[in-house]
């Protein structure tokens, strides 16, 4: 298995990168073909799930770089959370992609794109290198959704749906928002060309698809705008008495430690939409192999009774839960109705960065020294020379 699903492996491969974190803005647009990533960092999977954190991939980066010599890579993982704190003051952007996906008739072309045998040889591919390891770089990923929307013309919901169902990790902010940002419809009038020339060049030759390519296509007409909504960040609970903490896959982090003593755990895997054997296995092996660390509990069907249950054996008085942010879990508890009993945490990394996730890319990356000054200020005399 290419992500195995724990994190001993998460852990290992973040120590494994860190050395070679400084190299990563000369090495991180060369695509050489399953197996051959070395110059990025393979842990999305693990950042998806939390099985690391985004603040300890930053921490583990800083504590042997200066963050000028590794500021790409740092800025790279902003990136995930710009587009989480971002989708969550515009969760319309994720309801309105749902229910767009939900109109759209397969048209001619898709079964042949999903099977990649469109004859393009690189797109084709990228299409068996996702079935087959749950994985692309991220150029693949943005020649792939280019290729599909302006060189096959298939709707970019389509596309985005497809990638979902086959990521390890498919994560309803980053993937939505980048395939609205290839189409051009992130920033409106912007889209994302793939050209043969830099197919050919940052493949090293691998693929070249000269003349197969539209490279001359408009963006996607502007089909609706999301009002932002207020961000709410209230501080963190201080539940009393025993307290359980409830995981789902995408945080399966230990809960922060000011939340007070932690009794019990568990975790449920809410039916991920169509989501690939692949990444059912990795998401059920991240959430055991968590559990069997803390000696947790795994929901069954259904749901409530579960819960229900686990609030009774455990004899508890709280039950503490990472936020969940907008995406098919929120959807799923916003369902479920949790108990009175439950209170909800927001990591200090959530807190640190959303509120800078207003607009553009831009605000958020202008904040990072100081965020990073606050996590590692260790590194403080790199980030500010005339301190
Ligand atoms: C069309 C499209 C769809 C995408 N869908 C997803 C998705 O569903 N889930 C997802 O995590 N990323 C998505 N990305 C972003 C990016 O491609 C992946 O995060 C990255 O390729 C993961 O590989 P890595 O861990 O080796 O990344 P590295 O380059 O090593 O980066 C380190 C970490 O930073 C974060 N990161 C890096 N680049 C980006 C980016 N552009 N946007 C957001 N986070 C980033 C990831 O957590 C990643 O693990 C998508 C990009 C495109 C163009």
């Amino acid at each position: 298995m290419n992500f195995p699903p724990n994190r001993t492996s998460a852990l290992a491969r973040l120590e494994a990168f860190v050395p070679l974190a400084a190299k990563y803005a000369a090495h991180r647009n060369f695509d050489l073909g399953a197996g051959k990533h070395n110059g990025v960092s393979r842990l999305s999977p693990y950042i998806r799930t939390r099985l690391i954190t985004e603040e300890e991939a930053t921490r583990a980066v800083l504590a042997k770089h200066n963050s000028r010599a590794a500021e790409k890579f740092l800025q790279e993982i902003a990136w995930r959370t710009y587009w989480k704190g971002w989708l969550e003051m515009r969760p319309e952007a994720w309801s309105h992609y749902l229910a767009t996906l939900a109109e759209q008739e397969k048209p001619a072309g898709y079964a042949k794109a999903i099977a990649g045998e469109t004859g393009i040889e690189c797109f084709d591919h990228w299409v068996h290198e996702l079935l087959g390891t749950g994985y692309l770089h991220n150029h693949a990923r943005m020649w792939f959704a280019s290729i599909w929307i302006f060189t096959l013309k298939l709707p970019w919901q389509l596309g985005a749906d497809f990638f979902l169902c086959h990521l390890l990790d498919g994560d309803p902010a980053a993937n939505t928002l980048s395939w609205r940002w290839v189409a051009g419809l992130h920033t409106p009038g912007k889209h994302y060309l793939a050209r043969a020339e830099n197919i050919e060049k940052f493949t090293l030759g691998r693929f070249d698809p000269a003349g197969q390519l539209d490279e001359k296509a408009h963006p996607i007409p502007l089909d609706q705008t999301f009002t932002r909504q207020p961000l709410h960040l209230p501080s963190n609970p201080k539940p009393k008495g025993r307290t359980g903490h409830l995981m789902f896959p995408e945080d399966l982090a230990p809960p922060p430690e000011d939340l007070g003593e932690i009794h019990a755990t568990a975790a449920y895997l809410p039916a991920a939409h169509q989501a690939s054997s692949l990444v059912v296995e990795f998401l059920e092996g991240a959430i055991s192999s968590t559990l069997a660390e803390r000696d947790g509990t795994l929901f069954g069907e259904p749901f409530h009774s579960s819960l229900n249950d686990w609030i009774r054996a455990e004899k508890l008085d709280a039950i503490v839960i990472s936020r969940p942010t907008v995406g098919f879990t929120k959807d799923f508890l916003t369902d479920q109705k949790l108990p009175p009993i439950t209170h909800t945490f927001i990591r200090t990394w959530d807190h640190l960065l959303w509120p800078h996730a207003t607009a553009g890319f831009f605000k958020l990356k202008a904040a990072l020294p100081k965020i990073h000054a606050s996590i590692a200020p260790n590194r403080v005399d790199d980030l500010f020379p005339d301190f």
